[in-house]
This record gives C-alpha cells, sequence and structure tokens, in this order.
C-alpha cells in the first residue's frame, strides 16, 4: 500500500451527479476521487428469471454512459468492473484507499456491501425522501403515512433539501492498474432513456403539464403521460426522491396545491414507506411468510400453472395483455400490476415470489424493496389485515382495458370461458384459510 490518499465512490441505484452523498462526500477534502460500477451486480438468476432483465441493463448502460462523460469532462474517472473485490485488491496495492457508497436495502444489497466494508469505508443512507426511521412494521400504511404526515406539519420530521454541489476539475490523471470494462450494446426498445439529463427532463415536463391531471389519469391501464414514470428514473437513482419532491413544491408554487398534486406525493410516500419495511424487516419479503410471524400460506409452485402465466396463456384477456406488455417493453401500469399479482395469487394460488422475479427480471423499473414489497401485499402477507382480490374482467371495464387487449392481444376484449370468480374462491377456502 502506497500512501497516496484515493478516495473511491462505488456506484449503484444512484446513478446522478445531483443530491449524491457518496460522491459529494468523497470529493469534498480534495482527494483523488475514482469512480466504480460493479456490473456483477446485474448478473445471476432468481427462482429461473434473471436478476436485471436487457431492459434495465440497457437503461443502466445508457445511465452509466451519460454519468462517466459528465466526470470524465472533471479528469474523474469512471470504470465499470467485473469483480469489485478484485478492483479493490489491486487499488489498494497502490494507494491508501477509501470508499464511500450508498446503502441499499434487500439480501443481496447487503451481501454486496459487505465486499466494500472489508477496506476502510463511509456509507450513507439515502434512498428515501424523507430520512429513515425505524418504522414498526406491523404497522400498515395508512399509519405510517399519517405518522410521517404529523411529522412533517409540526417540524419533527424534514425532507431535507438535495444536496447542491459543483464538481470542480480533478487536477492529477490517475494511472490505475485495473480494466474498464466495455458495456454491451443492447438493441431493446425503452419508452424512456436512461440518464441523468433525461430524468431531469421528464419530471420537469410531466410536471409542468400534469401536475393537476395525475389523480384522474394515474389508474388507467395505458396511455404514457397517465402516470409520472418517475419510477424509472427513481429506481436506478438517474434523480434522489428528494430532488422529484422539490420539484413537485417548485411547481405547485408555480401553479396551486391540488388534490392531483398531493397525490403524486402520496405514491412517494409508499415508496418510502417499502424502503424502510425492508430496511427494517432485513429478508422477510423474501420468504413465503412475509411480514407474518405467525401464519404461513400453503402456496402453489404448480409449474403448468406458471407457465401458462409467464406465456401470457390464462384465458383472462387483460392478464395475458398485461403480460405481453411487460415482456415487450419492460413496462405496464400500476394498475395492472396489481391486477397481475391478485390473479397469480388470489386466483391461481401460486407463490407471490415466482411472480416478483419475473417482474424483477422484465421491469425496467423494477426497484428491490417496491417490487417485493408490493407482491406480498397483494399476496396478503405484508401489514395489510385486509383480504383484497380484483376482479380482472370489471376492473379492464372500469380502467378502459378494450383498447390496451387490442394493443397487446391484437384482438377483440372476449368474456373468460371458465368461472374465475369461483378459482378466486376455492384458493380463498383452500389457501387462505377464509381470511376476512
Ligand atoms: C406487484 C407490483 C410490483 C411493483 N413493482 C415495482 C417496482 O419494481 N419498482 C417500482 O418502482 N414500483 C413498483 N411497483 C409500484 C408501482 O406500480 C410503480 O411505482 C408505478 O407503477 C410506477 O409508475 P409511475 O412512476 O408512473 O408511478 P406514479 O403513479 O406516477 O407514482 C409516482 C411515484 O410514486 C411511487 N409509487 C407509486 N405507486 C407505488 C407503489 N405502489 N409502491 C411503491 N412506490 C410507488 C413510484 O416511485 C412512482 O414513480 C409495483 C407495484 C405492484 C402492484
Amino acid at each position: 500500500m502506497n500512501n497516496e490518499k484515493l478516495n473511491i465512490v462505488v456506484f449503484r441505484n444512484n446513478l446522478r451527479i445531483d443530491d449524491n452523498y457518496a460522491l459529494f462526500n468523497a470529493l469534498e477534502n480534495k482527494e483523488n476521487v475514482l469512480c466504480l460500477y460493479p456490473l456483477e451486480i446485474l448478473e445471476g438468476t432468481n427462482l429461473g428469471f434473471k436478476r436485471c432483465g436487457n431492459f434495465r441493463k440497457k437503461l443502466i448502460f445508457q445511465a452509466i454512459t451519460q454519468l462517466k462523460e459528465s466526470l470524465n469532462e472533471k479528469n474523474i474517472p469512471f470504470y465499470c468492473v467485473k469483480d469489485i473485490s478484485s478492483s479493490l485488491k489491486a487499488l489498494f496495492s497502490d494507494y491508501s484507499i477509501k470508499i464511500f457508497y450508498e446503502k441499499e436495502v434487500g439480501t443481496q444489497e447487503l451481501q454486496f456491501e459487505q465486499k466494500l466494508e472489508n477496506f476502510h469505508y463511509e456509507s450513507f443512507y439515502k434512498q428515501t425522501m424523507i430520512e429513515a426511521f425505524d418504522i414498526d412494521v406491523s404497522k400498515s400504511f395508512s399509519n405510517f403515512r399519517n405518522k410521517v404526515e404529523k411529522a412533517l406539519k409540526t417540524n419533527k420530521m424534514q425532507i431535507q433539501n438535495p444536496l447542491e454541489f459543483e464538481i470542480q476539475e480533478q487536477k492529477e490523471t490517475l494511472n490505475l492498474k485495473i480494466d474498464d470494462e466495455k458495456l454491451e450494446v443492447l438493441s431493446e426498445n425503452l419508452i424512456l432513456n436512461g440518464g441523468e439529463k433525461e430524468a431531469f427532463k421528464r419530471v420537469d415536463e410531466y410536471l409542468s403539464k400534469y401536475i393537476h391531471k395525475y389523480f384522474d389519469t394515474r389508474s388507467l391501464v395505458d396511455g404514457f403521460d397517465n402516470s409520472t414514470k418517475f419510477s424509472i428514473y427513481l429506481s436506478i437513482g438517474c434523480i434522489s426522491a428528494r430532488r422529484v419532491y422539490q420539484k413537485l413544491k417548485e411547481y405547485e408554487s408555480k401553479s396551486y396545491e391540488s388534490k392531483s398534486s398531493y397525490w403524486i406525493f402520496f405514491e412517494l410516500l409508499w415508496r418510502d414507506y417499502f424502503h424502510l419495511i425492508m430496511k427494517q424487516s432485513s429478508n422477510k419479503l423474501f420468504l413465503k411468510t412475509g411480514l407474518m410471524e405467525n401464519e404461513s400460506y400453503d402456496f402453489s409452485t404448480n409449474k403448468q400453472k406458471l407457465q401458462e402465466f409467464f406465456d401470457a396463456k390464462t384465458g383472462i384477456d387483460i392478464i395475458d395483455a398485461g403480460v405481453v406488455e411487460l415482456k415487450t417493453t419492460g413496462w405496464v401500469s400500476n394498475r395492472l400490476r396489481q391486477l397481475l399479482a391478485s390473479y397469480f395469487v388470489k386466483n391461481l394460488g401460486l407463490d407471490f415470489r415466482y411472480g416478483a422475479a419475473f417482474f424483477q427480471e422484465y421491469l425496467l423499473d423494477f426497484s428491490c424493496a417496491s417490487n417485493y414489497g408490493n407482491w406480498a401485499y397483494q399476496a396478503g402477507v405484508g401489514n395489510d389485515k385486509k383480504y383484497r382480490v380484483f376482479d380482472p374482467v370489471k376492473q379492464s371495464k372500469v380502467y378502459k382495458g378494450k383498447v390496451y387487449i387490442k394493443n397487446f392481444l391484437n384482438k377483440e376484449e372476449t368474456l373468460p370461458s371458465f368461472d374465475y370468480a369461483k378459482m378466486a374462491l376455492k384458493v380463498k377456502e383452500e389457501i387462505f384459510k377464509n381470511k376476512d
């Protein structure tokens, strides 16, 4: 080890310069800085599905390319490495290194952090809009929301202002003995491109045009601007949740506060809620029992039923169209995600973790906490005490599924040839033991 100091920022789902605590702190005392992205976090499988499918991979690669350019302009190198441990070891032999990284939630994410913690390090938990606090995992979202909103009103809690800083040019050009891996070129078409600039553009565009329309359109199954699509950027951190909140307030002050503008904040609170639940409950959301302490449901892993669902062959048009949309675009609306998860668990009686792994591979905006949190919630193993099951055919009618079905299945909507309501009742009796 040499005495020359090198601060290393390890990026994961914080692919931005703005409001980036790890980067800000690494730069603060004017040591040399090197940025790394560990490609290994995109590899591997889970229950037969890829940990990161090509839609999200492409989004991440676009965001990395942009970030790398912005940092390189300031003479700060950004390398994509295959194996973080061996790269850090090699750097450790030449420099006195200190790692800076943002903490995440999720079992694999925490396992990865252990590799960084073998060295001198500083970490920050900054994933949420509100500052992280110890949450009672047995309490519902309503309880959380009331608590947060009360605390915000009485200044017992605050949403921090995003960090404002400018990067100075790095004087020294580093002589590094590690390889910068080339990023795969992927051919997928994305509904939005990755990158910090694109994230800011989308947030400004949406809020300037639709801030007061959101509430009335958010639940429709189709239509690009019916919801914000901010999740695409929040999930890989091209923009921070605090910056989105600040922008929301800015656009409200330029116009007015409405039920609709409030509801964007309300939904962002769901995101915070699931992040804090996962942070507090460690690996529970990946278990069949979820957050439940004493009850266990005997979910099925019937291969044929699983395959029919994943192949869009359930015979319920709205469900099959949702699966096709997800697999061909990497996107599906919140309403459809709810319908898919409800049908998967409450009609087919399948183990929610297979559904979550399927979503993980395909969703452009996959986020560990939001995905597993929502799946567990739909599977009745979150902390929602109510038994909820959606009627997909009725939902398709209410939320204008007809055109959507035509788009993705290339046919007119038809009524299912079997009694799906009876199926749901059977699952309720057999698996959920007639839960209320
Ligand atoms: C089964 C299932 C799986 C899901 N998986 C994910 C996932 O992997 N990643 C993800 O970001 N969201 C997930 N969601 C939540 C939600 O569907 C998406 O956040 C939302 O559809 C993204 O679109 P939007 O940005 O246009 O959302 P908007 O409706 O415009 O909402 C604004 C923001 O609020 C947050 N938000 C909204 N609804 C939720 C919610 N139910 N839970 C958590 N945050 C929410 C998101 O950050 C979103 O960008 C899932 C929901 C379900 C039912």
